[in-house]
């Protein structure tokens, strides 16, 4: 039997878990679906990430709404993802934040993304109707931009670490609190995607900043919270392992002169014994596998992907 394509075929709801990480501090994961969180300012709110549309983001401002009825000063969006910001008008955030890199990228191909992955993982997008349009941030930043949180809060500092999921991620660390938000940059027990990324150096030195952090609590982009420091270094560690399984098995068939389709079946291969059961493994191999292959070729930045393209790869290697 085909396999499905990506994740059309995951329809079930998913087990939703709301935590306080810290005084103010709160993170929603839900078993593998994009993670989001909100910190506490003493009279406004940072949400961190933005869901698929702005119904899906509304159930979430639902649950907040709970514990907090400050407004959102800040949206922060970590990267240009469709299923991390098409929710963005449900905050009324006065200030939307991104990295310069994801500006360009919402302009160059958000459209695009936002069909590629829609057809991907129809799931996430709850009504889809309720996209107003893309998501534009009205502020970018290169290396970090500070957020005073008033009173004896603390900050909360937004910073580059280098290419990595994509060419312009931006994590959220709160050094009081010791809580990093890391969005696609590090997944806990969830299966990474990279067919937007650069693995050189996301497995090197970006992965080597996220981790200079120090982090105690770490919300990674899927997959539960990491708490306490030997859960947060092993977030990181079976992050990097997964980019070296890739970069070993695709990089073996790519120097042979082998196929495509060779390079993907060493790296299911190589993978699936620890990761294979995690979430959007399946989904997510062959784009990971055409990316890393293009960038063994040279190509210096990430093609870009359409709903047609989506298409074409898993045909090749899923099926
Ligand atoms: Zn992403």
């Amino acid at each position: 039997m085909p396999k499905p394509f990506a994740s059309s075929a995951d329809l079930g709801d998913k087990q939703r878990s709301f935590e306080e990480l810290a005084e103010g501090v709160y993170a929603l994961t839900a078993e593998g679906d994009p993670n989001v969180g909100a910190v506490e300012g003493e009279d406004f709110l940072v949400c961190f990430e933005a869901m698929a549309t702005p119904v899906a983001a509304r159930e979430w401002l639902a649950t907040l709404r709970q514990r907090t009825a400050k407004p959102v000063r800040y949206l922060v969006l970590s990267h240009y993802h469709a299923v991390r910001v098409l929710g963005a008008s449900a905050f009324g955030a006065e200030v939307i934040v991104a990295h310069d890199k994801t500006r360009e990228l919402i302009a160059e191909r958000g459209e695009q993304d936002w069909a590629s992955e829609y057809g991907r993982m129809p799931r996430l997008f709850k009504e889809p109707s309720s996209i107003p349009g893309l998501t534009w941030p009205t502020a970018t930043f290169s290396d970090t931009f500070t957020i005073q949180l008033g009173g004896d809060r603390g900050e909360v500092v937004l910073a580059h670490c280098g290419r990595g999921h994509t060419e312009g991620d931006l994590v959220a660390w709160l050094p009081r609190q010791g809580v990093l938000f890391a969005g696609d940059l590090v997944e806990s027990q969830a299966a990474l995607y990279t067919g937007d990324a650069f693995h050189r150096d996301w497995a090197g030195a970006t992965l080597d900043r996220v981790a200079s952090f120090g982090a105690r609590v770490l919300v990674g982009g899927r997959g539960a919270v990491a708490r306490g420091e030997r859960e947060v270094a092993a977030a990181v560690a079976q992050t990097r392992d997964f980019l070296r399984v890739m970069l070993t098995e695709v990089g073996a068939a790519h120097g042979r002169g082998g196929t495509l389709k060779e390079a993907f079946e060493g790296a299911h291969r190589a993978l699936a014994p620890r990761y294979g059961a995690w979430p959007i493994f399946e989904h997510c191999l062959p784009f990971n596998v055409s990316r890393l292959w293009d960038e063994l070729d040279g190509v210096e930045r990430p093609r870009v992907w359409t709903a047609e393209r989506d298409r074409e790869v898993w045909e090749l290697l899923q099926t």
